[in-house]
This record gives structure tokens, C-alpha cells and sequence, in this order.
């Protein structure tokens, strides 16, 4: 299928600021829409369900897998979390652009099915920054963070497969990498084609002529 819209996965170690340039992107550009994940892992103070996950049982997160109801999912750390299939696929075809907030094991599914994905990679400036991030965020033990900065360094082993990288040192710089990704995604060859379509034939650049 010919996507207009851009479909972005943007994967991060938690610590590295992933989902405040991602709020903060949104407010940049509204058009760009957020996939809510289903996950079972259980609500955080604050969240509200719909707005940051569709909370499941297991139970219902299996029958719904089993149903091919996801895009792709994976467990990670002991949770199940999947993408909506169906809402990706009315987003793009009314040629919305979307935004994923997923592990690497998901982008790397999604890349296989969709391979005009682009996958871009939060980095932290340095792994004592992240740890940094992570004690402050957290009033957690010493051995939960551990498992924390362990858990951040397999996510960063996957850095190679991801199309664009950006480093959150300074967040403004950082928002705007990030938003460049995207106005430049905006501007591939495929899609450009599909929305200039009547400029490229009367260009002589598709449909024919000599
Ligand atoms: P958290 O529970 O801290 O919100 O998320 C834990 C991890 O799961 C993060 O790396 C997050 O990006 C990832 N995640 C959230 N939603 C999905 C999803 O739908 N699919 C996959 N594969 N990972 C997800």
C-alpha cells in the first residue's frame, strides 16, 4: 500500500527523555498522530486509561493477539505491550502521519512489515546522565535502578538498526533534530509522488511521456 503519511517509531532507553520530545513534538505539530499502546503492565500514578496505554489483563492482551489485533508486540521486562493495528491503518490511509513510543523489539517488526518506517533512536549524552535520570526520576532502591541502567544498555545495543539517531543533551536541540526527522520524512520520493502526482505527469517525470 502507497502511504502518504510518514509512520515514525521513536525508541529509547527510559532515562532518555524519549517521551517529554515526544509531548513536546505533538505540541509542535499537532497533525502527527499518537498510537496509545495496549499494555498489561499495571497504571502509574497519574495515567489515565486510554491516554497513555490501553490497560489489559493478560488474558485479554493474549486473545487479542492471538486475534492478530496488533501490529506488533512484545513483553518487555515481564509486560506485554502492543500497537493497534486497526488505528494504524486508518490513520495512514487517510494519510496521517504517526508516531510509535516503542521498545526495539517492536520497531524491528514493524520495519520488517512496513519498511518505509523510520525508526529514530533517543540517545542520553552519556550513561552517567541516564543513571543520573533515573535516580532522580525514581525514589527506587539501589537495585532496582541497577536493573534499570542493565535494562537501558540492551535497549542501546540495538542503536545500529535505527535510520536516524538523536542525542538528548540540550532538549531544544534535541526537539529540533527530532523535528527536522520528520519535515524531512515529509519529503520523501514515494510520498511526494503520491501527493504531486498531477505536477510529475505534467512534469513528464511519471506516466509516460518519452
Ligand atoms: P513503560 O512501561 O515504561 O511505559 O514502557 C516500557 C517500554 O515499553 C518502553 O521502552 C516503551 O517504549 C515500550 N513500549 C510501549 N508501548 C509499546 C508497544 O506498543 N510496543 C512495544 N514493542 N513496546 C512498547
Amino acid at each position: 500500500m502507497a502511504y502518504t503519511g510518514s509512520m515514525l517509531m521513536v525508541v529509547a532507553p527510559s532515562g532518555a527523555g524519549k517521551s517529554s520530545l515526544v509531548n513536546a513534538l505533538l505540541e509542535k505539530d499537532p497533525d502527527i498522530g499518537l498510537s496509545v499502546s495496549f499494555t498489561t503492565r499495571a497504571p502509574r500514578p497519574g495515567e489515565v486509561n486510554g491516554r497513555e496505554y490501553n490497560f489489559l489483563t493478560e488474558q485479554e492482551f493474549l486473545k487479542r493477539k492471538d486475534a492478530g489485533d496488533f501490529l506488533e508486540w512484545a513483553n518487555v521486562h515481564g509486560n506485554y505491550y502492543g500497537t493497534s493495528k486497526s488505528w494504524i491503518e486508518s490513520q495512514m490511509k487517510n494519510g496521517k502521519d504517526v508516531i510509535l513510543e516503542i521498545d526495539w523489539q517492536g520497531a524491528r517488526q514493524v520495519q520488517q512489515l512496513i519498511p518505509q518506517a523510520i525508526w529514530i533512536f533517543i540517545l542520553p549524552p552519556s550513561i552517567q546522565t541516564l543513571e543520573d535520570r533515573l535516580r532522580k526520576r525514581a525514589q527506587d532502591d539501589e537495585a532496582t535502578i541497577q536493573k534499570r541502567v542493565a535494562a537501558a544498555k540492551d535497549e542501546l545495543a540495538h542503536v545500529a538498526e535505527a535510520n536516524y539517531l538523536v542525542v538528548n543533551d540540550n532538549f531544544e536541540q534535541a526537539l529540533s533534530d527530532l523535528n527536522q526527522v520528520v519535515l524531512a520524512s515529509r519529503l520523501r520520493t514515494g510520498p511526494q509522488l503520491a501527493r504531486q502526482h498531477q505536477l510529475a505527469k505534467e512534469l513528464g517525470a511519471i506516466g509516460g511521456a518519452n
